[in-house]
């Protein structure tokens, strides 16, 4: 087993504190990762402070990781010790349900393995439950690990293990691209990502943020248009405007009256996970069929897929680094909307 260094929270009220922990022994599948960056996921935020009413204490999260492969079990293929690598959100799944068949692990039908917080065997993780990337080590099974192509920093890359790959998953199956009006909801981690790999996709790009405040960098990422939520004549204005809305937003939203943003037969995907429900009008959605709907994260391959996308674009996030010791400061930073536009901690700070 390798012992690695981790901060993990132990109440929902808590704080982060260092402690250590197990990885296991390396199986002929599995690959040891020297994790350099993890990125701060508002899923992390939620989870950690029990905001979906399932986690498990003490929580280590994490599922931005970035790093280079320090071992390799006897049958891994892909890897050698040295590569630049990834791992997101997930870390298995059943290999055998339609879904995964599909390479869509994220819907396996069995439960995909999530990289924290997942019940698992004591031989999957010792004491029984994933802990994720704020961590100097994981071992990782290699067909849940991703390539990180040269020409992206592994910092910037990291962002995109979970915010790009939720992001870049929608807007293709959606054919975000040239001609269509798409609008991202909310200018945080995920939302920055998407302007920039909704714009390289060709999409014409509308940023609804609650202010102003960040419309040079929303333009300079590459919108073409920023507008505030906070001044209703945005929402007469806008009228009708978009193919697809991509709602970022963390929290609440009155969700019907971005509904009527949509054009006829547009969509709303949802990626933001507030834990409440939503009040729809039947009539919002009928009058202009339009179509609700959600997304969750990408799966192995298309997040390959992603990250190649990236850097042949050049895109990689807009980070802030912080060490490990500021998680808790980052985390309130996150929680007011101030973060351009993704903390991500230097593991090497541990
Ligand atoms: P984030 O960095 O905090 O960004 C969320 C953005 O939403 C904020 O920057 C802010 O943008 C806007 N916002 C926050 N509070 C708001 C409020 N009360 N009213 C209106 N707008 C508000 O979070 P993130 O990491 O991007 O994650 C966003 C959400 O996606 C979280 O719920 C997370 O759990 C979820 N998520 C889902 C998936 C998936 O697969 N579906 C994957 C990852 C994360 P402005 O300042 O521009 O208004
Ligand atoms: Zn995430
Ligand atoms: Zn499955």
């Amino acid at each position: 087993m390798t012992t690695a260094a981790a901060y993990a929270i132990t109440a929902p009220d808590g704080s982060f504190e260092k402690v250590s922990i197990e990885r296991r022994d390396l199986g002929p599948h599995d690959v040891l990762i020297d994790i350099k960056y993890a990125g701060i996921c508002h899923s992390d935020i939620h989870t950690a402070r029990n905001e979906w009413h399932g986690t498990s204490y003490p929580c280590v999260p994490g599922h931005e990781i970035a790093g280079l492969v320090a071992g390799v079990g006897s049958a891994v293929q892909k890897f050698k010790i040295g590569d630049r690598v990834g791992v997101g959100c997930l870390v298995n799944s059943c290999g055998k349900c339609g879904p995964c068949l599909a390479d869509e692990e994220q819907y396996c039908l069995n439960g995909p393995i999530w990289t924290y917080n997942n019940p698992v065997e004591e031989s999957v993780q010792v004491g029984g439950i994933t802990f994720g990337g704020y961590s100097t080590e994981i071992v990782v099974t290699e067909q849940f690990v991703l390539s990180i192509p040269e020409g992206i920093g592994l910092d910037v890359a990291a962002p995109l293990l979970c915010a790009g790959a939720t992001l870049y998953s929608p807007l293709r199956h959606w054919e975000a691209g040239p001609g269509k009006q798409v609008a991202i909801i909310g200018m945080g981690g995920l939302g920055h990502v998407g302007v920039k790999i909704a714009a390289a996709m060709g999409a014409e790009v509308t940023v609804l943020s609650q202010s102003l405040r960040k419309r040079e960098d929303g333009l300079r990422l590459g919108a073409s248009h920023y507008h505030a939520t906070s001044d209703r004549q945005t929402f007469r204005e806008l009228r009708g405007r978009f193919d697809l809305i991509v709602n970022t937003v963390s929290a609440d939203l009155p969700i019907d009256d971005y509904l009527k943003l949509l054009s006829l037969n547009g969509t709303m995907v949802l990626l933001g996970l507030p834990d409440a429900a939503l009040t729809v009008r039947a009539n919002t959605l009928a009058t202009r069929r339009r179509a609700l709907a959600g997304s969750m994260i990408a799966g192995i391959a298309q997040t390959q897929e992603m990250l190649n996308f990236c850097a042949a674009h050049g895109i990689g996030a807009e980070i802030e680094v912080i060490s490990a010791d500021e998680i808790d400061g980052a985390y309130d930073r996150v929680m007011a909307s101030d973060v351009q536009y993704r903390f991500v901690i230097d593991v090497a700070t541990m």
